[in-house]
């Protein structure tokens, strides 16, 4: 893609001293309660409120959102508050009527993002309109249909773009709602240096209390904004209640957040250090997650044994292990003396957990 600078232009025009806040419910519900969350927000940095209208909803039977309805409160929302709004389009009849009640900034779903159907359904829908378009990514951890989504809009002459990391769904059960695989982001963040990243740690963890972690990683990362799901009522919301906060909460949030700010004193390379080290932050917890599951199956294979009364330390199998991951290492650049001091540290390990299973 040329010219990927001008796609950031809408941002940058914006000359915001802290990252780009996009906040409201996660669903519309009342005109009421529409209206009575963007007069709590109307004063604090949020740059645009939203509200879900059309709610893809994983099961039939939940609340599937009002509808166009709400497209007019959004409308009162920027006539009484001034705020600027977005919604969730999903199709290219949600784009028209958004287009209609002038909506100034459009998302695309993490269930619209895995079918380049759909993308380009919206795609050809939004032709010649100049609206800001958030492309968010795919429920399932694929960069390239992300990428994909934002090159099919490119192509469409959206100019005005972004991307949104909502976190990735797993069949594993995680702390997380969604997990963040940050390294997606990174990559994305790689391919795509002049696309706005906004991090949605709402959709990511599922849970209020984590909010403020999940925002704090992705500022380290130089992801340019969130987006977090308020209401004033989080618990009785009718969606994402568990992960909403109130407008008060989401001002303690921003407060609490150690946002840089590229000043004179904070020269190129402490930004590139920061960044760097946040990259090794996420891999360093991976490796810890890794080395967990790993010790699991370990566990597994204790409890065999345990049954079977087999020998804990079977050596045949360990030369084995070790031989491969030497080889394995040399092709990453690791030293031998490195990956034997390492595999002779997870071994032992392994062996002090099924040590304790046979003898429990
Ligand atoms: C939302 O933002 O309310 C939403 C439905 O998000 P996602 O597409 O990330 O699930
Ligand atoms: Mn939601």
């Amino acid at each position: 893609m040329e010219n990927t600078k001008e796609m950031r232009a809408w941002l940058d025009d914006m000359g915001l001293d802290h990252p780009l806040v996009i906040a409201g419910p996660c669903s519309a519900e009342t005109e009421e309660q529409v209206l009575r969350i963007a007069h709590e927000l109307k004063d604090t940095d949020v740059n645009y409120y939203r509200a879900g209208i059309w709610k893809p909803r994983t099961r039939p039977g939940n609340f599937e959102g009002v509808g166009a309805l709400g497209l007019k409160w959004l409308q009162k929302v920027k006539a009484e508050t001034g705020m600027k709004t977005c919604t969730e389009v999903a199709n290219a009849a949600h784009v028209k009527l958004a287009l209609e009640h002038d909506i100034d900034l459009l998302w695309i779903g993490a269930r619209s993002t895995v079918s380049p159907f759909i993308i380009q359904e919206i795609a050809d829908a939004l032709e010649g309109t100049d609206k800001i378009v958030l492309v968010k990514n795919p429920v399932n951890p694929d960069l390239s249909l992300w990428l994909g989504g934002i090159e099919r809009l490119h192509k469409a002459g959206i100019k005005k773009l972004g991307a949104i990391h909502r976190g990735f769904s797993t069949y594993e059960k995680t702390k997380y709602r969604n997990i963040p695989e940050w390294q997606i982001a990174i990559e994305f963040q790689n391919k795509f240096p002049d696309i706005p990243l906004i991090n949605d740690p709402s959709h990511i963890t599922g849970n209020r209390e984590m909010i403020l972690d999940v925002s704090q990683t992705a500022l380290d990362l130089n992801f340019d904004g969130l987006m977090i799901e308020t209401h004033h009522d989080p618990d009785k919301a009718w969606s994402d209640a568990a992960q909403q906060v109130t407008p008060s909460k989401l001002v303690q949030i921003m407060r609490d957040l150690r946002i840089r700010k590229e000043t004179d004193t904070e020269t190129e390379y402490n930004i590139k250090l920061s960044n760097l080290r946040a990259q090794i932050d996420v891999i360093d917890n991976q490796l810890i997650e890794t080395l967990g599951k790993r010790m699991k199956v370990s566990d597994g294979i204790g409890e065999l044994k345990k049954q079977k009364n087999v020998a804990v330390l079977q050596s045949n199998r360990w030369n084995q292990i070790l031989g491969a991951m030497i080889l394995e290492g040399e092709s990453k650049g690791l030293s031998e003396e490195f990956v034997l001091r390492m595999f002779k540290a997870i071994h032992q390990e392994s062996i002090n957990h099924q040590e304790k299973i046979v003898n429990s």
